[in-house]
């Protein structure tokens, strides 16, 4: 017989939300009157953008057409869009031979994988977007897991905290490290200030690291002062690979678009350019993202359809206030709930000190009939909090907000 993946064996928690949908299709089966509304998954969940669609939907009827049809396109991403994520997203930081389209960023994370192999040692933020650490332990970079459960041996964890401004200690990280880092954060909403991706930056330089820089929340970006991407730092171009996404600027998730920078002056060890083994990788492993999907990643980069990215976002944005608002009331305060939001991400981050995330987790769904997610679920030092997701209806959040309201603790 085959021998199972040890890295598969090695995981040792299961992802994250599965568990969420099975603790509420649970209370949904012993509690069927109740009308649960989700707050805890970081799906969209407004419609695509008309002008958007209606792209995809000439380009899908083209391709009915004897003029209109392509088959396999370059395994890189149409040039057009190429250029056009390199001119509107990256102002001439970033050539169009550099960007390189995909299926999604999560895709991508899991690809870069490939490209560093098993010896390679990670840092990641703690809490963390889960397919940073547990994709590693998949290709074996992350090692087998600790004894103690404590997270797994190759990782380094830099906990990010309301006392470090959710910025983490980089004096932790081991020289030739790969370092993951989101920004805006998923779970914590935190945005890195330009001075604290400098430091990043720098010290990624100074000690042979490469950054793999998650940029899938840029868009909600609204303070001018905070970068939005990595390469408006100097110094980026020789120490960092940015993914990236239509997926929550568009509400491409189900659509399926995203792009990853891999700079030409980004180097292994041995001089080779990683843009060179990035090539290698996506024309071996990976045959184009769909043409239909590009074609609305085009419309979405025009005047109308930046227009109208930027709408689907301030909606979500203001999901999040009316969030923020509530988790500030009264009943919360006495609690001594600490809120964090800042308006330049979806998720409104939320320490119930002295409780597990899981109780809280329960007893939320159990007296609001909200789904949340627990803030253990991204790592150690996420446990106490919740994050509360501003993907949403409007009048879905104003319902979850008003039984939140009345919520005692
Ligand atoms: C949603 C999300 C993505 C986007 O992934 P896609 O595969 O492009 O849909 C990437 N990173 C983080 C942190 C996310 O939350």
């Amino acid at each position: 017989m085959i021998e199972r993946n040890s890295g598969l064996a090695n995981l040792t928690a299961g992802y994250l939300f599965p568990e969420i949908a099975r603790r509420r299709r649970e209370y949904a089966a012993s509690h069927p009157d109740a009308k649960i509304i989700s707050l805890g998954i970081g799906n969209t969940t407004e419609p695509l953008s008309e002008h958007i669609a209606k792209a995809m939907a000439d380009y899908a009827m083209g391709l009915a057409t004897k003029e209109g049809y392509s088959g396999y396109g370059d395994e890189q991403g149409m040039t057009a869009l190429r250029e056009k994520i390199a001119s509107v997203f990256y102002k001439n930081m970033a050539d169009a031979s550099e960007v390189f389209i995909s299926d999604g960023a999560k895709c991508d994370i899991a690809r870069i994988q490939t490209l560093f192999g098993a010896k390679t040692k990670i840092a990641v933020q703690d809490p963390a977007y889960p397919v940073y650490v547990d994709g590693s332990v998949v290709t074996g970079a992350a090692g087998a897991g600790k004894k103690d459960g404590s997270g797994y041996e190759g990782v380094t964890y830099l906990p990010c905290t309301p006392e470090n401004h959710f910025f983490p200690d980089l004096s932790k990280i081991q020289p030739n490290t790969l370092i993951y880092f989101c920004s805006p954060n998923n779970p914590t909403g935190a945005s890195a200030t330009k001075e604290e991706l400098t430091r990043l930056v720098d010290f990624a330089n100074k000690n042979g690291c490469i950054i793999i820089y998650d940029a899938a929340y840029f868009a909600f970006i609204r303070d001018p002062a905070l970068p939005k991407t990595i390469y408006e730092i100097p110094g980026a171009r020789t120490c960092a690979i940015e993914v990236n996404s239509f997926s929550k600027p568009a509400g491409f998730t189900g659509v399926r678009l995203g792009w990853s920078i891999v700079p030409n002056d980004l180097k292994f060890a041995d001089g080779t350019p990683v843009n060179k083994d990035w090539n290698r990788i996506m024309t071996t492993l990976f045959n184009g993202a769909s043409n239909v999907a590009q074609a609305g990643g085009l419309a979405a980069l025009d005047e109308k359809g930046l227009a109208d990215m930027k709408a689907s976002v301030d909606y979500y944005l203001e999901n999040g206030r009316l969030i923020k608002e509530t988790l500030e009331g009264e009943n919360f305060k006495k609690n001594g709930v600490e809120v964090y939001f800042t308006g330049n991400g979806p998720y409104v981050w939320t320490k119930f000190p002295g409780k597990k995330s899981w109780d809280v987790f329960d007893t939320i769904l159990d007296k609001c009939h909200v789904v949340t997610t627990p803030g253990s679920g991204f790592g150690p030092a996420g446990e106490s909090f919740i994050r509360f997701s501003s993907f949403g209806h409007r009048a879905d959040i104003e319902e979850a907000c008003r039984r939140l309201a009345k919520l005692e603790l």
